[in-house]
Formats: structure tokens, C-alpha cells, sequence
């Protein structure tokens, strides 16, 4: 290992799909966005499609670009884009492009004029997000134009997708008025005469609670990483989570009573105490919030972070017990929670925010390394 790594277990992320296309009975799109929420989407994207994903889903083109230049060949979605990206190394690699208006449309029009292609065209409808998608408003002339595009062969029109803003709350009524207006969207596509090859959605949360949401296929990111979509809800679903992190101690101190740690002295210690040092900090996206708050499992049992987090580097209060241990000694910042270590959703509890965003913001100088629970070989390949 190196001083401080990720590890993604491939076999995790396999389980998750697998497990999700069996529950969902419906096709699933494993959502690699954003570096595959901090796992490494390429490798994850693989995993995924080995358990059966069909579709990939990512929301900017140059993430879409970087999944087909490394050897992905199925269907292949991206909805974010801003008028000065290109849509034609997208279109060139037979990726599914998305449009929320009538000048993005045109944009693609131009790009697939140029590049020889024939778009293959999703349309992003906006049921209550407030977010990306056309408002009702708008959906007749799009639509319009969209049939017209297909008829003259312009575009192939292939799907029609929403997306939801409480889903992790399935008793929240907004869900029930989100799912009607994208009734109403599939109505109005009816009436124009376009014909969606996928319907979809429903996210995670929405796919592992609310049958009535899955259409034709469910955009799955969360849930594949195996992080609860939906903490507090009996879902009874066995998702594993693949990431774990962990490092070893760079040094071990004894500190006298009184001894205030780390920038701003904001921790000092009641007793004397041996502390650790941890050689991971916020350039890795160890939230600077969690101080006071978080904990890490060295030695066997949860010991808690002292003082604040610097940019390199923490400090660990091991305890007068663990005054032998040495520097290299092994410590799990975060993982499935199997060994007693910290969770996601812990560190997300003890920094204020969400366990999407803890994982997503692994990064800085932390190598990663891919491991197959599957097989019990650690295939050592992928750092970065
Ligand atoms: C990120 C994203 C998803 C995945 O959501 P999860 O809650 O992680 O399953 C699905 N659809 C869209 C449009 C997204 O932006």
C-alpha cells in the first residue's frame, strides 16, 4: 500500500448491479459521473456492464468522450452541456446526447451536420426539480421540433427522462407530483407522435423504493457504489459499499496534559495522551468539518481525530495504550463498516453533509486500488 489509498472492490460493485437488476426487474443505467463518485469511473463503468448494466450514464460530454476512448462500447448517456462544449466528439462516438431546448437541438443539429453522425436524442423534462430540463411550458414546441428532427432524419429521438428531488424521502408528496408530470410529458410525447425507446426516472433512491417510477430503466449511481440511497428506509436491500480508505501513521507521540494539537490549538489534551499522525488531509477531501467529530480504526478500535485537519495531514488520539505502536501502522479512515471502522454516512453525519459527497471528494494525492472480493486478488492496477 501506499501512505494513504483508496481501495474499490470491483466484486462490490458487481454485487450492487446485480443485485439492483433483481430487485428493479428493470433494465439499470450505473451512473459513473464525476469519476465514478470518487471510485474511478472507468474501471467502475467495467464492473458495471460485467454485472449487466446496459446503459452508463455521466453527466458532461468530455466524461462521456473519456469512458469510449477507454474501450466502452454500450449505450451511453450524458445530460449536461453548456453552449460553448462540442457535441461532436460525443456524436462521432455514438454516444445517446440530451437536450432541454430548442438552441441545444440546434446545437447538436450543427454537430451532427459536421460530423456525418445521426444524433441519438434523449430529452431532459423538468417535473419539480427546478433543476436541468424544459419546463412544461416549453414541452409542445420542443417536442414539435424533436418529431420533426426525427422524421426528416435529422436525429433518432431514443428517450425521455426526469428527475426526481426528494426521492430519498419516498413518503414525501413531491414524489407522487413529479411522477404525474412526467406522466403528463409521456402523454404529450404520445400526442406528437414521438415514441421513446427508455422512459426513465427514477435514481437510486426512487429505483430501490418506488416501483411505480422504474419505467424502463432506473439511473443507479449511489446504490451501485453500494451507499445506502435511502438511509432510514426499510428497503431490505444488500448493497456493499466498494470503497474503503485507508493510510498508515507517519509518526506516534506521547503528549503531556495541556498540549494543545494542530492549527489554532482548538483540541488540547485533559491528560497525557499518545497521539498519531494521519497522512491524509482536506487536499484529499478529509472535510476540515469533521474535527472534533470524526473517528478512524487504528489498533482494533475507533480512536478520535484531534484538533483540526490540516491540508496534508491529521492528528489521531491513540491513547496511552497504544504508546508502542509504531509509524506504519495501519489505519482505516472509512469502508463498508465490516471491521468496526467508520462509515461514509458517519463521516457524513460528522462533517454536516451527505455520504455522495464524502466519497465524490476523494481525491488530492490518494492513489486508488482496485480489488475483486469476487476473487480475493487485488489486481494492483489503476493508480493514479
Ligand atoms: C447523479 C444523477 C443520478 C444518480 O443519482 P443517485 O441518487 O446517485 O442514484 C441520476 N440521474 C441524474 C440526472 C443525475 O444527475
Amino acid at each position: 500500500m501506499t501512505s494513504a489509498e483508496i481501495v474499490v472492490d470491483l466484486g462490490a460493485i458487481r454485487h450492487n448491479v446485480r443485485t439492483l437488476l433483481a430487485h428493479t426487474e428493470t433494465s439499470v443505467m450505473a451512473v459513473v459521473k464525476a469519476d465514478g463518485y470518487g471510485h474511478g469511473m472507468v474501471e467502475v463503468a467495467r464492473a458495471a456492464r460485467e454485472a449487466g448494466a446496459s446503459w452508463l450514464g455521466v453527466a458532461t460530454l468530455p466524461e462521456a468522450v473519456a469512458l469510449r476512448d477507454a474501450g466502452d462500447e454500450g449505450r451511453l448517456l450524458c445530460w449536461l452541456s453548456t453552449p460553448s462544449d462540442s457535441f461532436d466528439e460525443v456524436l462521432a462516438r455514438d454516444v445517446d446526447v440530451s437536450a432541454y431546448d430548442i438552441p441545444t437541438l440546434e446545437r447538436i443539429q450543427a454537430a451532427a451536420e459536421r460530423t456525418g453522425t445521426t444524433p441519438r436524442l434523449h430529452l431532459k423534462v423538468d417535473t419539480g426539480l427546478s433543476r436541468g430540463g424544459a419546463m412544461p411550458a416549453d414541452w409542445h414546441a420542443l417536442f414539435t421540433r424533436v418529431k420533426a428532427g426525427h422524421d426528416a432524419g435529422m436525429w433518432r429521438f431514443t428517450g425521455i427522462f426526469s428527475h426526481f428531488a426528494t426521492s430519498e424521502e419516498p413518503d414525501n408528496p413531491s414524489n407522487d407530483a413529479q411522477e404525474k408530470v412526467f406522466r403528463e410529458a409521456l402523454d404529450l410525447l404520445a400526442e406528437v407522435g414521438l415514441q421513446p425507446e427508455v422512459r426513465h426516472l427514477a435514481n437510486s433512491a426512487a429505483a430501490v423504493t418506488r416501483p411505480s417510477a422504474r419505467f424502463d430503466l432506473v439511473r443507479c449511481g449511489i446504490a451501485t457504489y453500494g451507499l445506502d440511497p435511502a438511509p432510514g428506509v426499510d428497503h431490505g436491500l444488500d448493497l456493499r459499499p466498494a470503497l474503503s480508505l485507508q493510510a498508515e501513521l507517519a509518526m506516534v507521540k506521547e503528549l503531556e496534559a495541556g498540549a494543545a494539537v494542530s492549527y489554532g490549538g482548538r483540541w488540547v489534551a485533559p491528560h497525557a495522551t499518545v497521539v498519531g499522525l494521519v497522512p491524509a488531509g482536506y487536499a484529499e477531501g478529509i472535510p476540515r468539518a469533521s474535527a472534533g467529530s470524526a473517528e478512524v480504526l487504528v489498533a482494533g478500535a475507533r480512536r478520535p481525530m484531534r484538533g483540526s485537519v490540516c491540508m496534508d495531514q491529521f492528528v489521531v488520539e491513540l491513547g496511552v495504550e497504544c504508546r508502542d505502536l509504531k509509524p506504519g501502522e495501519p489505519v482505516l479512515l472509512l469502508g463498508p463498516g465490516t471491521q468496526g471502522e467508520p462509515t461514509a454516512q458517519d463521516w457524513a453525519d460528522a462533517s454536516g453533509t451527505i455520504h455522495y459527497e464524502i466519497v465524490t471528494r476523494l481525491g488530492g494525492r490518494l492513489t486508488r486500488r482496485y480489488v475483486d472480493s469476487n476473487t480475493d486478488s487485488g489486481t494492483g492496477t489503476g493508480e493514479n
